[in-house]
C-alpha cells in the first residue's frame, strides 16, 4: 500500500473514531417543523435530501401545508404518515400527494365515509401508490435518521385515536416520539411491548386531552422537551389541565403551536435546539 493511501485510511478511521458517523457526515443535521395548522397535526421532518411529512393539518390547511414544502423546494417526500383517519391528521394530504412526489403512505388498517378520507384515498390511488400498513418493530429510514415504529398494535381499537401511527425517531443520540392522537389504551401497548420509549422531544399525544399521556407513559418517554400541537379556543378544551399538569410533573419543557406558532427543532446529533415563531 503507497504512503499517501495508508495515511489517508489512518486519517480516515481517526476521524471516524471521534466524531459518531451521523454527526460527521455531510448535511449532518436533522431538521423538524411542527407546523401551527391550529387544532390538527402536520410535522416535516427533513435529514439531507431526504423528507418526511406526518400528517398534513385540516382540509383548510393545504395552501399552508403546500407553502410550508414549498419554503424548502421539496418535490419529493420519501414518505408521508396519515397517523389516523380523523380530518385533522389528513386534511391536506390528498393535496400533498398530488402535488409531491411520495415515495410510500403509511396509513393504519382504518377506515371512514367521509369526503376527507375519500378525497385522500383517491389521491392516493391517482398517483398509483397504495396505503402501506406498519407494524410495531417496522423499520425505516429518513436519510441518517432511523424510524422504528411502535403503534397500532392492533386493528380493532374502540377509539379511532387508538389507531394512530407511533413512531420513534432516532437520530445520533436525540430521539423524537410521535404519538399522533393515541390514548391511554395504545400507551398501554406500547409499554407491554417492553420497547424503548425514551426520547428527548415528545409530540404530546392527541393535542394534550386528559385520556392522552399517561403518567407511566411519560416516565417511560421521560421526555427533555414535550410539544403540543392545538388551536387557540378549540372545542374540546385542549390542553387539558390533567395532561398539561403531568407533562408538567414529567419535568418536561413544554411548547404549544397556539402559543408559540411553527416550532422549529434542530438536532445536530448531540443536542436539540429550537426556534420559535412566536
Ligand atoms: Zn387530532
Amino acid at each position: 500500500m503507497q504512503f499517501a493511501q495508508l495515511f489517508l485510511r489512518s486519517a480516515f478511521l481517526f476521524l471516524a473514531l471521534i466524531f459518531p458517523p451521523t454527526v460527521w457526515a455531510e448535511n449532518s443535521t436533522l431538521l423538524l417543523r411542527f407546523l401551527d395548522v391550529g387544532q390538527a397535526d402536520s410535522i416535516l421532518v427533513i435529514q439531507g435530501e431526504h423528507a418526511l411529512l406526518i400528517d398534513a393539518g385540516n382540509n383548510a390547511d393545504q395552501k399552508m401545508v403546500l407553502a410550508e414544502l414549498e419554503q424548502f423546494r421539496l418535490t419529493r417526500l420519501d414518505a408521508v404518515i396519515g397517523t389516523h383517519v380523523h380530518e385533522d391528521h389528513i386534511g391536506a394530504m390528498d393535496a400533498v400527494i398530488k402535488k409531491l412526489s411520495v415515495g410510500t403512505v403509511y396509513f393504519p388498517r382504518q377506515t371512514a365515509t367521509t369526503k376527507t378520507f375519500k378525497d385522500f384515498v383517491t389521491a392516493v390511488k391517482s398517483k398509483d401508490l397504495k396505503l402501506t400498513v406498519p407494524h410495531p418493530g417496522d423499520k425505516f429510514d429518513v436519510g441518517l435518521a432511523h424510524l422504528e415504529v411502535l403503534a397500532p398494535a392492533r386493528a380493532d381499537y374502540d377509539d379511532p385515536n387508538d389507531f394512530s401511527i407511533v413512531v420513534r425517531l432516532v437520530f445520533g443520540s436525540t430521539v423524537f416520539l410521535f404519538t399522533g392522537d393515541a390514548s391511554f389504551e395504545s400507551e398501554r401497548e406500547m409499554l407491554a411491548s417492553g420497547r424503548d420509549l425514551s426520547a428527548t422531544v415528545l409530540k404530546v399525544g392527541h393535542h394534550g386531552s386528559a385520556t392522552a399521556s399517561s403518567a407511566t407513559f411519560l416516565a417511560a418517554v421521560h421526555p427533555k422537551f414535550a410539544v403540543i400541537c392545538v388551536g387557540t379556543g378549540n372545542k374540546y378544551g385542549h390542553p387539558t389541565a390533567a395532561a398539561l399538569g403531568r407533562l408538567e410533573a414529567s419535568g418536561a419543557v413544554v411548547y404549544r403551536t397556539d402559543q408559540h406558532g411553527t416550532l422549529e427543532a434542530t438536532s445536530d446529533g448531540a443536542t436539540v435546539s429550537w426556534r420559535m415563531q412566536k
